[in-house]
């Protein structure tokens, strides 16, 4: 049996993973999402003893099960080898009270590595699976960390172009330079006058252009995506769930059958839908709790049913998590409405012609999975600062708002279930807030505070910061939002 994607706005708009991989988004502007479960039996009791490898191959051949077994390894291989600096390649890390779920020790240091290292992998071999030898170009609008991961996984990838947008004040100066040097002959940077919502937008709406698509496909070139509206970025965060609880099992901490929870600082949804289908296909679990930064439509929307965007855009110390328009959860939303691509359509219609919808699931059971919180700026440092003196360890922002959540959570509830948060990013991709939250001294300079954070923390400097400062800056071009398509067709010469 082969799974079937279909995209969330259209009903005869089905597709295999492979194909779902390679064009990214459907043209109709929705998202290609399983209309059915695979069939996988996750045996615990053997998980336990296996490796993150072993884990990928049982839950990437269950979602992209139009992948042959060869096919499979070769990607998985490729993808989580010494480019992780631990063998693990996600640490479980037993803290006070809570579980971290370590997803930044890949090359870029946040946890789009977990997926963007297995992407290039995927879509090429869905090129060649689809018999397609047009060249892709990766379209990518970025938050801070998605660019960088996705550049370190494309660069110089025969048969690829990548282009990426990212709001040009609202990254980390550690996060800009990261894209700014980045090297290989295919990859182009470009700094938006405006903030991620205005690059994601754009990029959709060019996905979505056909005459620029007749045009790319007339010099033999085509689109896909490296967001996480892509099911090849999607089906690979799986992974870390099964294979977290898994790791618990092996450590005593919980037997098997016992439900945790799962917190996740969340900006665009995609890494706590991963955890849902997590859920979906055996993984027991209690809550999957919503953390945001003060940008919290989604916990408003987790309250009271109604998404409503209209509110203004903050510029938090968590920017991966400053989005007011999360792109997947259309896919929740689908699936609350019992999979219906016209209802689903009607909403996010809604969305772009009043700023806001409210939903009337038709299967509540799944709403009751999630719980929802948000941390102010002054909780985030706070929470960095009551971790640090508990355990001696320094949490990046982005995880820390996690955390924060995770600790008012579970005083209002009183649930006592283990907990696992997703620590999305190392602390050295935003060392100053880091320290400063620590210290409660700015050092004033990113590098400088690279240096304090190591003093403080004992923890390595990674390769991805080693360096940074002094390496020479490729990409400078800054772009108005309305010119990003020009930017694009310059680059692609059409
Ligand atoms: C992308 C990112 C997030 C948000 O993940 P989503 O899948 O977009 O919800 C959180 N933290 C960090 C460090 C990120 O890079």
């Amino acid at each position: 049996m082969t799974l079937v994607y279909q995209s969330t706005r259209d009903t005869n708009n089905k597709v295999t993973a492979s194909q779902a991989i390679l064009q990214g988004l459907a043209t109709d502007g929705g998202l290609f999402t399983p209309i059915s479960l695979p069939e996988v039996n996750l045996d615990f009791n053997q998980l336990k003893d296996a490796s993150y490898q072993e884990v990928a191959k049982i839950v990437l051949s269950a979602f992209l099960d139009d992948f042959t077994e060869e096919e499979l390894d070769y990607c998985i291989t490729n993808a989580y080898d010494s480019k992780f600096d631990t063998p693990a390649i996600a640490s479980l890390v037993d803290l006070t009270g809570q579980y971290n779920l370590e997803l930044f020790h890949g090359s870029t240091i946040a946890f789009k590595d977990m997926a963007l290292s297995i992407l290039p992998y995927l879509m090429t071999t869905s090129a060649k699976k689809q018999g397609v030898d047009n060249k892709i170009v990766i379209l990518t609008a970025t938050s801070g960390d998605t660019g960088k991961a996705a550049m370190a996984g494309f660069a110089d990838v025969p048969g690829t172009e990548i282009i990426v947008f990212y709001p040009k004040d609202g990254v980390s100066k550690i996060q800009e330079l990261q894209m700014t040097t980045q090297t290989g002959a295919n990859t182009h940077v470009i700094a938006i006058d405006g903030n991620f919502d205005d690059a994601q937008t754009n990029v959709k709406a060019m996905f979505n252009d056909e005459a620029l698509r007749v045009k790319l496909l007339a010099q033999k070139t085509q689109f896909s995506s490296a967001n996480s509206m892509n099911i090849g970025r999607l089906v690979p965060q799986v992974v870390y769930y099964v294979y977290a609880y898994a790791q618990l099992i092996k450590s005593g901490a919980i037997q098997n059958g016992d439900q945790v929870n799962f917190t996740v600082p969340t900006g665009n949804f995609g890494n706590i839908l991963a955890a849902y289908y997590a859920s979906q296909i055996g993984v027991p679990v209690g809550k999957l709790i919503c953390a945001s930064n003060e940008n919290n439509v989604l916990t408003d929307f987790f309250n009271t049913g109604v998404y409503d965007k209209k509110r203004e855009f903050k510029v938090t110390t968590s920017p991966s998590m400053d989005i007011l328009v999360s792109s997947n959860l259309e896919r929740l939303i689908f699936h609350l409405l019992g999979n219906d691509a016209e209802a689903t359509k009607s909403l996010m219609e809604a969305l772009v012609e009043t700023g806001e919808y409210k939903l009337q699931a038709v299967r509540p059971e799944i709403l009751e999975l999630f719980d929802a919180g948000y941390a102010t700026e002054e909780e985030t440092a706070a929470e960095i600062n009551r971790v640090y003196k508990a355990d001696n360890y320094i949490e990046d922002p982005h995880t820390a708002v996690a955390s924060a959540v995770y600790t008012a959570y579970k005083a209002k509830t009183g649930d006592q279930r283990p907990t696992v948060i997703a620590s999305t990013a190392s602390p050295y991709k935003f060392p100053r807030v880091a320290v400063e939250a620590v210290t409660g001294k700015d050092s004033g300079d990113d590098f400088k505070a690279v240096q304090e954070l190591h003093d403080l923390s004992g923890v390595a400097i990674p390769k991805a910061v080693d360096g940074l400062e002094t390496a020479e800056v490729r990409h400078k071009t800054v772009v108005a939002v309305a010119q990003m398509q020009d930017a694009v067709e310059k680059y692609l010469g059409v």
